[in-house]
């Protein structure tokens, strides 16, 4: 590493608590390409982990959050608040929730919170509490969260969690049907599993989730952190199911990387908080909602749904020959611009050798390589990052590979 990148690397290992494994240090962003503090330049196909949908510095985002940043950022939840309003009122729209409501809080983790305590208090007088989640979900690292989170590699160490969850296999309604009790209030399921290894809910899984619901006369809820707003080609992955949930939780790219989260709930489920039961100091400032309302727009004003699609299709299409060409490749999955690479070997090794060939990417459990690029992404860079696949493929799983 050159020696900018090392002094801030050694910064950061001896100040800051060691929980994630990091790389090199990124100092400047433009639309799908970062720079590194040596100058170096890459590919971003992580997009600050799905955050960046319209871009790193979009130029209508950073107007916005600039004027806002200038007009009033915070005034607390005391106050009615304009961009708040308009932006719960677009993203019950975006859902077609007719009489739906929604709540603003500033991070993935604290939304899925919001959903569960939702769903409790809606329960409550019934003596339902419990929410069915999936075996390899990922709903975030508070404490509630983490037991909702279906693999116990977040959950060690941390006992005793809160109680109130059950587990049940993904894409196996069967499986969901068996972990239903009396006491259950509500199913939570990513529309496409994220950390789990970018694995898409079956749209049969869905419909049936839903029926049982119905049945039931429970709740469905659905977590978008990491697979909405346009990133499948859909507002929200969930709308390409045909089905609606009760709620569903938004953050990561809400913003375009200004702290936020937001659960988004139907008309049933609109008023069940009231004054008192749930709130967050930040939750919904002018600042947040200012730069959530600017990217709704951009991906509004330039068709980013479709263009998801239609990248998606020629990234898959790219990867999918190196299927045939590496043993090592087994699968290439996923829906839009969610993508996934099943390898049979660690996905780690391969993110490390693309990332030294200027290709950012990341891991989604041991053996998947996860690409999660800006739907703004162009031609022309999808094109590039195939390539330098192919080289970083050929280098470790080629036929002169050492
Ligand atoms: C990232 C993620 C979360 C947690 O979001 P944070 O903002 O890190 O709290 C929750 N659910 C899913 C599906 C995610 O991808």
């Amino acid at each position: 590493m050159n020696s900018k990148n090392e002094e801030i690397a050694d910064l950061c290992r001896q100040y800051m608590m060691d929980t994630y494994a990091q790389s090199v240090p990124i100092v400047r962003g433009e639309g799908c390409k970062v720079w590194d503090a040596g100058g170096m330049v890459y590919l971003d196909f992580t997009a600050g982990i799905a955050v960046q949908g319209v871009g790193h510095c979009n130029p209508k985002v950073v107007k916005a959050v600039q004027d806002q940043m200038a007009t009033l950022n915070h005034c607390s939840n005391l106050f009615y608040n304009e961009n708040a309003g308009l932006l719960a009122k677009k993203l019950v729209e975006m859902a077609e929730f007719d009489g739906g409501k929604c709540f603003f809080a500033n991070s993935g983790a604290e939304a899925n919170e919001c959903l569960i305590k939702l769903a409790r208090l809606w329960g409550h007088e019934a003596g339902k509490y419990e929410v069915i989640t999936m075996v390899g979900s990922f709903h975030g690292r508070t404490l509630a969260t983490c037991a909702a989170t279906g693999q116990s590699k977040v959950q060690k160490g941390f006992d005793p969690l809160p109680i109130g969850f059950a587990y049940a296999d993904f894409n196996d309604i069967e499986s969901v049907r068996a972990a239903v009790t009396d006491h259950t209030a509500a199913i939570l399921v990513e529309s496409v599993q994220g950390e789990g290894g970018i694995i898409p809910a079956d749209h049969k899984f869905m419909k049936a989730l839903r029926a049982l619901c119905d049945e039931k006369g429970i709740l469905l809820l659905c977590d978008e952190v990491q697979c909405g707003m346009g990133r499948t080609g859909e507002w929200f992955a969930w709308q390409s199911s045909g089905i609606m949930p009760d709620a569903f939780s938004l953050a990561k790219s809400l913003a375009s990387g200004i702290p936020m989260g937001a659960v988004v709930a139907a008309s049933s489920l609109a008023n069940v908080f009231t004054k008192g039961s749930h709130g967050s100091t930040f939750g919904g400032n002018p600042l947040a909602a200012a730069a959530a309302l600017a990217t709704i727009g951009v991906i509004e004003e330039e068709g980013l749904l479709e263009r998801a699609l239609e990248a998606g299709e020629i990234f898959r299409d790219g990867l999918q020959q190196y299927v045939e060409k590496y043993d090592q490749v087994l699968e290439v999955r996923g829906d839009g611009l969610m993508i996934g690479l099943v390898l049979d070997a660690p996905a780690a090794d391969l993110v490390a050798k693309c990332r030294e060939m200027g290709l950012l990417a990341c891991c989604a459990g041991e053996n998947v390589m996860r690409f999660l690029p800006p739907l703004t992404v162009k031609d022309s860079e999808l094109e590039e990052a195939i390539d330098i696949l192919d080289e970083a493929l050929d280098m470790l799983y080629g036929e002169d590979a050492e």
